[in-house]
C-alpha cells in the first residue's frame, strides 16, 4: 500500500491537468503592479491587472498606509466583534457610505469573503436566490452556503428573469435577485433598471456585485447603481476594495438595517480578523481621492476608448464591452493561448481566457487598460497586437 502522505490521489488529478494541457505555474511579478512590469523575468506591458486607476502603487495611498501602520500597527489583533474594530474601520465605513450615497456600509476582508458571508446571512430556508448564469464564482459559493433554494436566469435576459419570478413568486417568502454589475469576461453591464423594475413588480430584493463597476462606472466611480441613478432601489450593493481601489477588501452598501444584521450574523466578521490598518488607511485615502476629482476615472475611460478604437481599426473583434474591459476574441482555445504566448514574447502580458471560464469557441485575451498606462505604452501594445495578429493570420 502506498503511503497516505504521498497524496497520490492529488498527484493523479495533477497529471490529468497536464494531460489536458491546462496545467500551469503561477506567474511571478518582481516589484509593484504597474502599467509596465517584470513578469517571469521579462519586462512587459501589463494588460491584465484589475488595478483600473493605478492606485495599487500610488504614493498617496502608500503614505496613508505607512501613517496607519505607525499609529495602529500591522494587525488588527482580533475579530471586529471582540477587540479588532478600530476607529479606523468605523471611519472607512462612514467614508464609503458617503461615497456610495447609501445609509450604511459593512466591510469585509475581501470581495470574495463579502459574498461568502453576506448571501448566507440574508437568506434562509423558504427563500429563493435567483442568479444571472454568468455571475462570479464567489456569488456561486456564497449562494451554496445559504439554505435558500437557488435558480438561474439566462445572462442579462429580462424575459428569462421575469419567467423565473412569475413561476416561483408564490412558492417562496423572500426572493433575492443577484447580478454582477459589470460582467468580467465581456465587460457588459447588467440591465439594472429593468432588473430593479422586475424586482419591484414581483416584490423581490436586489443584490448587485459591483466588483468591476466600483471605481469605474458612475460619478467618480461610484458604481453601477449610481450610473443608472438607482439609489434606494438596490438593497445590497457590493463593492470590492481590491480592484480599482487598489488595496484589499469588500463591502456591502445599503441600509442601516443591513449593516446592523451583518454585524451580528456576517460570519467572516465574527470569525476572521478584521482588515489590517495599512489597508484601511490606504482605502480611506483612495476613496477621498475619488470624491475629490474625476481625474482618475476620466483617464481610465479615455485610455480604454483609445485602445479599443485602435484594436477595432486593425480589425480585431473586441466584442460588446461597455466598459474598460476589452476582450479580443480569437475563438479557438489553442489559438487563443498561442496568441497570448506570442504577445508575451513581444512584450505584452495579456492572459488568455478559454473554456470553461468562457463558452467553447469564444476564447479571448482580456485586456485591462488602466489609468496608469501612458499613450506610448498603449501604442506599443497595439503594435505588438498587430504584429502577432498578422503572423497568426488573425488579421488580414
Ligand atoms: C473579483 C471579484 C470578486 C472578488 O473580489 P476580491 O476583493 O478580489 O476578493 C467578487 N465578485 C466579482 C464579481 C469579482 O469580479
Amino acid at each position: 500500500m502506498a503511503n497516505v502522505h504521498e497524496l497520490n490521489y492529488l498527484k493523479e488529478k495533477i497529471q490529468d491537468l497536464k494531460d489536458q494541457g491546462v496545467y500551469r505555474k503561477l506567474p511571478i511579478l518582481e516589484g509593484a503592479n504597474e502599467a509596465e512590469v517584470i513578469l517571469n523575468g521579462k519586462k512587459v506591458i501589463n494588460l491584465s491587472s484589475n488595478n483600473y486607476l493605478g492606485f495599487a502603487n500610488h504614493p498617496r495611498l502608500k503614505k496613508a498606509a505607512v501613517d496607519a501602520v505607525e499609529k495602529y500597527g500591522v494587525g488588527a489583533g482580533a475579530v471586529r466583534t471582540i477587540v479588532g474594530n478600530m476607529d479606523l474601520h468605523e471611519e472607512l465605513e462612514e467614508v464609503l457610505a458617503e461615497f456610495k450615497r447609501e445609509e450604511a456600509v459593512m466591510t469585509f476582508q475581501s470581495g470574495f469573503n463579502c459574498n461568502a458571508g453576506t448571501i448566507q446571512a440574508i437568506t434562509e430556508k423558504g427563500d429563493l436566490i435567483i442568479s444571472d448564469e454568468l455571475n462570479h464564482a464567489s456569488i456561486i459559493d456564497g449562494a451554496r452556503l445559504s439554505k435558500a433554494n437557488k435558480t438561474i436566469y439566462k445572462h442579462n435576459d429580462m424575459d428569462s428573469l421575469e419567467k423565473v419570478l412569475k413561476d416561483n413568486r408564490d412558492n417562496y417568502r423572500n426572493i433575492l435577485i443577484i447580478t454582477d454589475g459589470v460582467f468580467s469576461m465581456d465587460g457588459d453591464i447588467a440591465n439594472l433598471p429593468e432588473i430593479v423594475n422586475l424586482a419591484e413588480k414581483y416584490e423581490a430584493m436586489t443584490y448587485v456585485d459591483d466588483a468591476h463597476g466600483s471605481g469605474v462606472l458612475g460619478e467618480n466611480g461610484r458604481g453601477t447603481v449610481d450610473h443608472f441613478g438607482l439609489h434606494g432601489r438596490v438593497d445590497f450593493s457590493i463593492g470590492t476594495l481590491s480592484k480599482a481601489i487598489g488595496v484589499i477588501g469588500g463591502y456591502v452598501a445599503g441600509s442601516k438595517t443591513m449593516q446592523e444584521w451583518l454585524s451580528h450574523r456576517g460570519r467572516p466578521l465574527l470569525f476572521s480578523t478584521s482588515l489590517p490598518p495599512a489597508a484601511v488607511g490606504a482605502i480611506i485615502e483612495a476613496v477621498k481621492m475619488l470624491m475629490e476629482s474625476s481625474e482618475y476615472t476620466d483617464k481610465l475611460w479615455a485610455n480604454a476608448k483609445y485602445f479599443k478604437e485602435k484594436l477595432g481599426k486593425l480589425g480585431f473583434n473586441t466584442g460588446n464591452s461597455q466598459t474598460p474591459i476589452t476582450p479580443v476574441i480569437i475563438g479557438d482555445e489553442a489559438k487563443t493561448m498561442e496568441f497570448s504566448r506570442k504577445l508575451f514574447e513581444n512584450g505584452v502580458f495579456v492572459s488568455g481566457i478559454v473554456f470553461p471560464t468562457v463558452p467553447k469557441g469564444t476564447g479571448r485575451v482580456r485586456c485591462m487598460v488602466t489609468a496608469g498606462h501612458t499613450q506610448e505604452q498603449l501604442d506599443r501594445a497595439v503594435k505588438a497586437f498587430e504584429k502577432v495578429g498578422k503572423e497568426m493570420n488573425i488579421l488580414k
